[in-house]
Formats: C-alpha cells, structure tokens, sequence
C-alpha cells in the first residue's frame, strides 16, 4: 500500500469537454493515468465535476489511440515515418498552392486542441502559402456569437464571468440547456436559484434546464428576433427603457425603436401569448442586474448573428451591460471555442482579433513573424462551411486538426462527397475517426493529458493545461508537428521547444493577451484577457464604462424576423431540431470510449410528440426512419410532451444520425450553417 501511494502524482490541469473550463487533477500511478481528484481551489467548479469531466481520463489510454502516421497507398493505409509523412505533406502542400494559388488550400483547426496548436496552424498557413484561408469549428457553434457581439458590443466574447450570476437579479437563459450542454455553469445558476433569484427560461421544448425555471417560455422554434422585438416593444411603451444609459453609451435606439413598433402583437410568429411576453419583458426590464445567457438554440441559424443581437439589443435597451450581474453571455460547447478564435484561426484576423484587412496590423504581424513586407494576404479567407462546399473545386488540398467533419457538420453525405473530391487531405487527430478515411495523410497528436499549453473559457478566463503522461508510441505535440512542417519548408519564427515559448510568440504580437503569461496562469483564477501589460490584473468584466467598438459605444439595431431556410410544409411536415446530452461530447470519438458513458447513452434517439406518436401509430422505444430532403436516419423514437406537437429532438453526436438530415443553408453574416432547424417526414419502421 506504502509503494503504491509513493508512486502517486496529482496534475492539476484543465477539463477538455466544454467550455466552462472547470479544473482537476489528474492523478497518475506509474506513468499511467488511474483518475480524477477534485481540485477545490478551483474558482470555477469548486472542487466539482459532471459525469464527462470526472471520466475524461478513461479514452486517454484506449487501445483505439492513432500512435504511427498514415499514409494511403491504393485504398489501404500504412504505417510510415515521421519524415516520410512530413516530407509527402509539404511536397502536395507546395504543389498545389505554386499550381493554384493561396486560395486552393484550406486549413481548419479544432475549438478542442490547445491554444498553442491553434496559433501554430494559423501562423503556418499565412507565413507558409499567404493564405488566410484558416477557421476553426466555432463556425459551426459560435460563429454568430463573434460576428453579433462584435456588432453591439465591440468584443465578441462574453461579457462577464459564470459566478457572477451570483450578483443578479434575474436570469434569462435563451436557447441554452446548460444542465446538460455546461452543468458546472448551471450549477452556478441553481446556486442563484437557491438564493431567491428568479430564472426565465425561452425554449421550445421542457430542457433540463427549463425544469429550473421560474418561468418557462416555450416559443415557436427559431423565432427569436420576434419575441425579442415583441419584448422591447413592451419595454419601451411602459417607459422601461434605462434612456441615461441609452443618451450616454449607445446609438441607435430611434431604428430599433421603430422596428420594435412593428412587433407590437407577433404572437402569430412567435406562438408566446401577449401577457407572457409582456411579463418576461417587464421582469427584465425592472429587475435592477438582469443577465441574459444563451447557446446554441441562439446560433445554430441563419438568423444566427442577428439573433445575438436581439440579445444584444435587449441588453442595451435596459443598461444591463457593463457593471457585475449584468451582461450578454454566451457558453461555448466545447473546451476552446474562445481561444481558437482568440489565436487568429479564423479567415479574417490574426491573434486577439486584430483585423488582416488592415495594412498597420499585416507589417506588424510580417515584423513579428520575419516575413517580406507585404506577404501577408488582405483578403478575407474562406470559411471552415465555404472551405466544404469548395472541395475539387477552388480548395484542392485540405489540413484538418482535430475535427471529424462527417460527423459533426451538416449534411454528412454532402461532407463525405465533398472530402472525397480533394486531391490531398491530412487529418491530425488522436483517434482514426470516420473522417480519416477520405485522407492521403493521418498523423497522431496528443491529446490534453499528454501536453501542455492553455484552454481559453466562455468567460475569457486562460486555463493551463499541463502534461501527466507521455503519449501514446509515435504522437508528437500538435504545435511540434506543425514546426516540423515549417521547418521542413525552411521557415524561420518555428523552432519552439515548448508549449510556452509558442505562446509567448502569440502573446508578443498581440496587444490584448501580452500580459497573460503562464506565471500568471499558475494560480488557480488565472487570468481572463483583455489583460494588455505584465502588470495588468485582467478583465472579469468587458464594457465597463466604455464599449470595446472604436466609437465607445454600443450599438442598437433594428432587426426584421426572418424564417428559417427550410420550414415544414406538406411534404416535410415536422421541425427537427438538434442539442446535446449531458453524457457525450460532439462526435463521441472520446466520450463513447467511457464504459459509463457509453452505457448512458449508447444510441441515438429522437424525442417525438405524444400526440404526432399516437397519429403515427409509433410506441415507446419503436423505431422510426426520419427523411429530410438531404438524407435519413433510422433512430428510437421517445415519445414525449417534452417536445411540441410537429416538433422532433435528436442530439448531434452520432454518426449516421442527426446530421444526416440537416440543412447547409448559412446566416449571411457569419457563414453559420442552420444546424438547429430542418423540415423532416417520420415513418413507422416496419
Ligand atoms: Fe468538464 Fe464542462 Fe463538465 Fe466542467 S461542466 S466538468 S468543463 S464537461
């Protein structure tokens, strides 16, 4: 017993599942990892986890590990050398890009890797082949939420951290199930709850979270900017509108006045009844802090940026932004959302957002990088949903880190036939994924036990995440890959030997994180940027006082509602919509290999009407086919009130399964696919 507690070592690093970004210990035994701990010091999660954060140790040592690169030769894959593979990918790479041009290459980075990888894929695309096309799959989640905040606010993140719900007086939580998509933010919530604040939850169906709420507002799906426009009406007749606040730091308001007119009585839109509106929108206006909180059920739409900012808007109206308890917040599904978009991976900024189009950002970021005065592309680059759509015909080759496009995108038999037409495709993963089959080159990374480098939170807070074991055969930190291809191609600015000298590359070129050094982030709170100086404490709060736009000012927009791409008609006649479990984690690729988790939930379901079901002629637990225009699934119906009549739920992480079905249509601003809402048929499976 002696030789075995001996032997035992505690790492305390950073969960890799969503992005609340809770803290634990990682306990290892003899080079192998045997557990969690609670890390209690931990100012986010206080020593709890949910269920995927107290088993994230289990897929890190599963047989099933990519531990050699690939290399397809005919139709099988081969094991080779590190060197082989290297030299065969920047040899296609160089090819392609000299034959084509920088717009023929797409690169596109995982929200679940460390900042450090991301950083390193972006600087490599734009220094190596003056590309900016580079994304990352925020795209997919929280695209709009960068595109509409930036547009009311100035920043595109959220605006205050989760405890700090604590401080106010009423919480609305807008199309966000965070009782199962981010329970230890929830946790937050039922601690507000406990305390007396009233929650106000807006979603079609009974959520988990929704069985919190004091009030449950259950709405048409995807009307959003109706029921806000309809809430603001309400708030400016009754005079609630905080008009010092509005005088002093927004413009704006005489459009979204005028607009909001309009929606005086849009229950034929939005389904709520007049009093219901009138009642939410009375309590957010009166209560002295309202915080809004949302996710997915706000993105996922080709109204996505304008319904962030419908919240935006709300926000504004009412003074709740910039002070404690107040703000517009959105929770980020997976670990680094924030961050991958922080490091420049994305089409058209580099690090802490500073924009490419601009000539004074590209010669200092050439400066810093060592490359020739003006190399670097002005054009906005494509995007990760555009890149897809361009495969064999303007991107040629693909770089894909961490991601398992057939999966976790819209319409999988678009995705499989668009990966299929690239002339070469490398995927860098941990797992072999459904993806890797249609790659020329599949290379092992490491995976967040076994490397160090930082996670970026939904609440701006920079996470460490340190090494406790070594990986598995072959794999190499992601970031060294990336410097291996570099070097290979006689790249200068590549050479870093650890995690932090790649972040002290990003942090020397970018004014907003300079002062978040990993000194800093060994203490437990860490720090949430902006934080400009080494002697900067870091910014909790955005918007204090002044609002990040160039102006300093927030901005109000009158918005029109628009239906969705695709709604239900005689042939499709029922809504489908999409959301998570609290048990699994995007595409399962590391979730499904928890022998709990896996038990939990081991197959798809969709949850159907009591009433569509008993018209159907489809019992508990039968099985049903779902057809979209796109595809079908074959899943177990759950018969349910939880849903409205003509309304279907299924989660995303399963292949052959929701995303068979949904629509690549995109919202025009931020290029965000609507993930959230298809028309389908349901048929009884004989
Ligand atoms: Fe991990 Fe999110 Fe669960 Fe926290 S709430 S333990 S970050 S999955």
């Amino acid at each position: 017993m002696e030789a075995i507690k001996s032997t035992l070592k505690y790492v305390p690093t950073t969960c890799p599942y969503c992005g609340v970004g809770c803290t634990l210990n990682l306990v290892v035994n003899d080079g192998k990892l045997v557990g969690v701990e609670p890390y209690k010091r931990s100012p986010i999660n206080e020593g709890k986890l949910c269920p995927k954060g107290a088993t994230c140790w289990e897929a890190v040592q599963h047989p099933d590990r990519l531990t050699h690169p690939l290399i397809k030769k005919g139709d099988k894959f081969e094991k080779a050398t590190w060197d082989e593979a290297i030299d065969l990918i920047t040899k296609k790479f160089t090819e392609i890009s000299d034959k084509n041009g920088a717009r023929a290459l797409g690169f596109q980075t995982s929200c679940r890797t460390v900042n450090e990888d991301c950083y390193a894929l972006q600087k490599w695309a734009r220094v190596a082949f003056q590309t900016n096309n580079v994304d990352n799959c925020a795209r997919i989640c929280h695209g709009p939420s960068v595109a509409g905040l930036s547009l009311s606010f100035g920043s595109g993140a959220a605006t205050n951290p989760f405890e700090d719900v604590l401080n106010s007086d009423l919480i609305v939580m807008w199309g966000s199930n965070a009782v199962e998509a981010h329970p230890l933010a929830a946790r937050r919530v039922m601690q507000a709850k406990k305390k007396g604040t009233p929650i106000i939850v807006v979603d079609p169906r009974y959520s988990a979270t929704a069985r919190l709420a004091d009030t449950w507002v259950r709405f048409t799906p995807s009307t959003h900017i109706a029921l806000a426009n309809n809430m603001m009406y309400y708030i400016i007749r009754e005079g609630l509108e905080d008009k010092e606040f509005i005088k002093e730091r927004t413009k704006g308001f005489d459009d979204l006045k005028m607009m909001a007119e309009k929606y005086a009585d849009a229950t034929r839109i939005h389904g709520v009844p007049q009093e219901t509106v009138k009642d939410i929108a009375l309590q957010y206006a009166k209560a002295k802090n309202a915080v809004i909180i949302y996710c997915l059920g706000i993105t996922e739409l080709t109204t996505g940026t304008d319904n962030v900012r419908s919240m935006g808007n709300l926000a504004l109206l009412t003074g709740n932004v910039g002070r404690p308890g107040v703000g517009v917040n959105p929770l980020r599904g997976q670990n680094n959302v924030q961050g991958a978009c922080d490091m420049g991976a994305y089409p058209n900024v580099y690090s802490g957002y500073q924009k490419c189009e601009d000539a004074a950002n590209r010669a200092r970021m050439e400066k810093a990088w060592g490359v020739k005065d003006g190399s670097l592309p002005d054009w906005y680059g494509s995007t990760l949903t555009e890149q897809i759509n361009d495969c064999g015909d303007v991107i040629k080759a693909m770089y894909i880190l961490g991601l398992n496009p057939v999966v976790t995108y819209p319409d999988s038999n678009h995705v499989k036939r668009s990966l299929g037409k690239l002339d070469f495709l490398v995927i860098q993963d941990i797992y072999w994924t459904e993806s890797c089959q249609y790659a020329d080159v599949v290379l092992p990374g490491t995976c967040f036990a076994e490397k160090d480098g930082t996670f970026t939170s939904g609440e701006r807070r920079v996470n460490r995440v340190r090494k406790a074991v070594d990986g598995p055969g072959e794999s190499k930190y992601d970031w060294e890959i990336i410097g291996m291809l570099a070097k290979k191609m006689g790249l200068k600015g590549f050479d870093w030997t650890s995690a932090k000298e790649v972040w002290d590359d990003m942090r020397a070129c970018t004014p907003s994180m300079f002062g978040v050094t990993y000194e800093k982030m060994e203490k437990p709170e860490s720090v949430h940027w902006p934080c400009p100086t080494e002697e900067h404490p870091g910014t909790p709060i955005l918007h204090c006082g002044k609002f990040s736009a160039a102006d300093g000012k927030g901005t109000m927009f009158g918005l029109e509602y628009r239906p969705p791409a695709e709604v239900a008609d005689a042939e499709y006649p029922y809504t489908m919509m999409t959301g998570r479990l609290i048990f699994h984690y995007h595409s399962r690729t590391q979730t499904d290999r928890c022998e709990d988790l896996h038990r939990e939930v081991p197959e798809s379901y969709v949850q159907i009407n009591t009433e569509d079901a008993k018209e159907l002629g489809i019992r508990q637990h039968e099985k049903i086919k779902i057809t979209s225009r796109r595809g079908e699934t074959i899943t177990t119906a759950r018969v349910t009130d939880d849903v409205a009549p003509k309304v279907l739920y299924m989660t995303m992480h399963f292949n052959e399964g929701v995303n068979n079905l949904t629509n690549t249509a995109l919202d025009p601003m931020s290029k965000m696919p609507e993930l959230k809402h298809c028309a389908v048929k349901v048929e009884k499976v004989a």
